[in-house]
């Protein structure tokens, strides 16, 4: 995927921009050809139809809707099955910053090709239950079931999720890095556990049908093997297939997202006397779908080494604070299969928009 460009004056906008930086245009995303268009009140003409900014615009919702879909509300708003009571402010405002990470999450998940069937549609379709912790205090369990990602606003609360990652001694969590774990599990559900794959996934991830409750239980209790690490890409993923899966379909996106943005920008990064890694010039490309995984990691290695450099060079940690052994290699392997032979023309079509 190239860069986002206002259809004005060319000038490159964000996935969540809803003007022109430069010539103030009002934009917005058309979701079945993920480019950028006018977004005039009144409407805009694409390729002989007729699309509206979604009813959500004021909340930064920058999406297009459909003038025949039946809702003033476009398809990523519309996925949202479930969202906080209209008089909790507070909580609204943690579902705008989510909404965003969720379109973000879309405009990935389209350009991978990957089937976005909506919970309205279609049983067991996707859809999003996106609930705060905090508004009565009820509890609100991050999860995946039946196509339903089940997500807590208060994460999005800067304060509350560095807490939450300092506790649980995470090197990195981010809302997110949430909806693409959880989405994974849905794809494992979807693409694999219903299709011919899942022989070969439970050679390589081991059989999801072990008990969860035992698994999360031994979790808690005991903690994950000493030598987690030679064989998974983080301790969590070390608790049970399914999250061993759900974390490496994350890593994939991690991967791809910050290689095709590296690539959209023409970026080359010459590595010389890194340990392990023979010198050469890295150019990252805007597309991996015709590439092997081994292909993507001999990009992003190098790559993440060089991002790495650059945050403690502005006093961060690092971008990328994770290993990818061989056997990790092999997971991402199976998942870029999966995910490259599961390609739909227009995931986010015109007839569900
Ligand atoms: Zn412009
Ligand atoms: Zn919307
Ligand atoms: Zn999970």
């Amino acid at each position: 995927m190239d860069v986002f460009r206002c259809p004005r004056c060319a000038t490159i906008a964000f996935v969540e921009s809803t003007d022109c930086s430069a010539c103030g245009l009002d934009i917005g995303l058309h979701p079945p050809t993920l480019t950028m268009r006018a977004a005039p009140d009144q409407g805009t003409d694409v390729d002989g139809s007729w699309w509206f900014p979604c009813g959500n615009r004021a909340w930064g919702c920058n999406w297009l809707v459909a003038g025949d879909a039946g809702s003033g509300r476009c398809l990523a708003c519309r996925l949202t099955r479930t969202r906080p009571s209209s008089d909790d402010t507070l909580a609204l405002e943690k579902l705008a910053s989510a909404s965003a990470d969720k379109r973000r999450l879309l405009v990935q998940l389209a350009d991978h090709g990957l089937p976005v069937v909506p919970w309205y549609e279609k049983k067991g379709g996707l859809g999003f239950d996106l609930l705060s912790s905090r508004s009565d205090g009820a509890r609100v369990l991050i999860g995946h079931a039946n196509g339903i990602i089940t997500i807590d606003l208060a994460e999005s609360l800067d304060a509350h999720r560095e807490a939450l990652r300092i506790s649980l001694g995470e090197p990195y969590r981010t809302m997110l890095g949430h909806f693409r774990h959880e989405v994974g599990h849905y794809y494992q559900w979807i693409l694999v556990e219903q299709t011919d794959w899942i022989d070969e996934c439970r050679t390589i991830f081991g059989d999801e049908r072990a008990s969860y409750k035992d698994a999360i239980a031994r979790h808690y209790l005991v903690g994950p093997p000493l030598d987690w690490s030679d064989g998974f890409i983080s301790s969590y993923a070390s608790m049970h297939p399914w999250e061993d899966f759900a974390e490496c379909f994350a890593h994939y996106l991690h991967l791809t997202s910050t290689l095709i943005t590296s690539g959209a920008g023409h970026l080359s990064v010459k590595m010389e006397g890194v340990p392990t890694i023979p010198d050469h010039e890295i150019a990252p490309r805007t597309s991996y779908a015709d590439a092997t995984m081994d292909d993507i990691l001999g990009d992003w290695l190098p790559l993440a080494t060089f991002f790495n450099r650059v945050n403690r060079a502005m006093g961060k940690h690092d971008l990328y604070p994770f290993e990818i052994p061989e056997p990790v290699a092999r997971k991402l392997d199976f998942v870029h299969r999966v995910v490259t032979s599961s390609r739909v023309p227009v995931p986010l079509g015109s007839g569900v928009s």
